[in-house]
């Protein structure tokens, strides 16, 4: 069973797909190919290497930054562990000398108009998100191949592994990975049966599935990181300025707006949120500019608003941001978690962790039972599953029982149904940027009827949901499937 950290990773803007996902494929295939040629002491040296994108990957990849991962990942960059500027300055550095130096040990040549191939016209029959990697020896042989599929949420299959997990046999890793927990589940319904029998809160049943794998430090470092990558993303998009990479020259918003939030608070305080210091990093910028009382009680719906603004913003650049589950995706899980922490009374450290795997325990079904992919099942399988995961998180940090937050991840899905990925000139900034504010506070939304106004007995299921969301997706029109040719982004010309 996958752990709630394959989920949220630290990566780089501005998509999982098509960035994150291809920049670890790249990596892969780069230092699977030195190892093997360096095994076998005869074989030729490598003089070349040629990458083909296929599907939704060449159709959007140009704007999602696909060739910088791709090159960086070759190159030795790894998302998590390279910083963002020192990607640019590679990738750079490899489009000026014309060579790469392959998994960061052996200098090739490298022409990117010959050897990186956008197909935009063929699709491989596993999955939409498909790259193949091969390389030559100077008598111009193929000496290593190997083809990957980025299936959404940075997760990257080998050609290997996708068989193996999707193809053959179906359901028996998955059965074996199960089989490595002491609570497994596979449903809504069997996480629901397992936390009443055992008399666990979702949190502290994860949390047992987890010290399986780690130790508990590990797991506290885990998530302190992940919430401090996130409250550093936040702060950093409220500060920056100017214009977002791309042909649509889209300006940022968040500082302007943060600047007008925080005015209108000055000097203002407020007891009830005396104890936010105590969940970590609350970066001082933040902590004192939301410390407000409000003339307009809805000001803090602009707060939360701002806070996916600045995150995605920070995407879009290229910037650090944790994938929660994906990137284009990734303010709304930030955004109700700092609606958390500068928000809400008595809020915590502990708080913070409860959010987190409550949160990472619905994602984990929507990745096993459908799908984190918009290339697969459109934006619901981006800003729908966010926004459910926070429904969720926040219904659990509000006392929710586990019926009442299985009814906030619920509603927080059932209102995304057939949502379509769109994006106007391949780039993850419209209307991906704006809809993160939109999917935060639905997520608000749903946890408070959820929590605050319901008992926990609701209509429509997290699992019939779930399974709706995976048959929508798959009756979706490609061109809804972030292929940017249907939506917005045919009706609306990037100039
Ligand atoms: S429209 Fe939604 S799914 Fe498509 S790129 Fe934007 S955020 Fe991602």
């Amino acid at each position: 069973m996958y752990s709630i950290f394959d989920l949220f990773k630290v990566g780089v803007g501005p998509s999982s797909s098509h960035t994150v996902g291809p920049m670890i494929a790249a990596y892969r295939f780069a230092n699977d190919c030195v190892d093997q040629i360096s095994r076998e002491r005869n074989g030729p040296p490598i003089a070349r290497v040629r990458i083909q994108l296929y599907g939704s990957l060449a159709l959007t990849g140009a704007g999602h930054a696909t060739d910088v991962a791709i090159i960086a990942g070759l190159s030795g960059c790894l998302p998590d562990r390279t910083d963002p500027d020192a990607i640019q300055a590679t990738v750079r550095n490899v489009r000026e000398t014309k060579q790469l130096k392959l998994a960061d040990q052996n200098y090739v040549a490298f022409s990117e108009r010959n050897d990186l191939l956008w197909l935009t016209k063929e699709t491989l029959p596993q999955h939409p998100n498909a790259i193949q990697f091969q390389a030559f020896s100077s008598a111009g042989e193929c000496v290593f191949e190997d083809q990957y599929f980025s299936t959404g949420g940075g997760f990257v299959y080998s050609r290997r592994e996708f068989r193996d997990q999707f193809q053959t046999q179906p359901n028996r890793s998955e059965r074996l990975e199960l089989d490595t927990v002491p609570y497994p589940f596979t449903s809504a319904k069997e996480l629901i049966e397992l936390c009443r029998r055992e008399g666990l809160a979702i949190d502290a049943l994860i949390q047992i599935n987890e010290l399986s794998k780690r130790t508990s430090e590990e797991i506290e470092a885990r998530l302190n990181l992940l919430w401090d990558v996130m409250s550093d993303c936040i702060e950093k998009g409220c500060r920056a300025s100017g214009i977002l990479p791309g042909a649509l020259h889209v300006p940022r918003r968040a500082p302007k707006i943060f600047r007008t939030l925080a005015a209108n608070d000055e000097g203002l305080g407020s007891p009830q949120r005396s104890n936010l210091e105590q969940a970590r990093p609350t970066t001082q910028l933040l902590a004192s500019a939301t410390r407000g009382t409000y003339v307009d009680p809805l000001q803090q719906l602009d707060w939360v608003s701002l806070f996916a603004l600045a995150v995605n913003e920070e995407n879009a650049a290229g910037g650090r941001v944790v994938t929660a589950p994906t990137n284009g995706a990734a303010g709304i899980i930030p955004a109700v978690l700092a609606y958390y922490v500068y928000f809400y009374p008595g809020a915590d450290q502990a708080g913070v962790y409860r959010f987190l795997k409550t949160a990472g325990a619905i994602g984990l079904l929507y990745k096993r039972n459908a799908s984190l992919s918009a290339a697969e099942m459109g934006c619901q399988g981006e800003v729908g599953v966010a926004c459910s995961m926070a429904a969720a998180g926040l219904a659990a940090c509000m006392g929710g029982t586990v019926e009442q937050i299985e009814n906030a991840a619920e509603i927080g899905m059932e209102h995304n149904l057939g949502l379509t990925c769109d994006p106007i000139g391949g780039l993850v900034q419209v209307p991906c940027i704006e809809r993160n504010t939109m999917g935060a506070t639905k997520a608000i939304n749903a946890a408070r009827l959820a929590v605050l106004y319901g008992d926990g007995k609701h209509f429509v299921s997290l699992d019939k949901v779930i399974e709706t969301m995976r048959q929508t997706g798959v009756d979706m029109q490609v061109k809804y499937k972030e292929t940017s040719l249907g939506g917005l982004a045919v009706n609306v010309v990037d100039c």
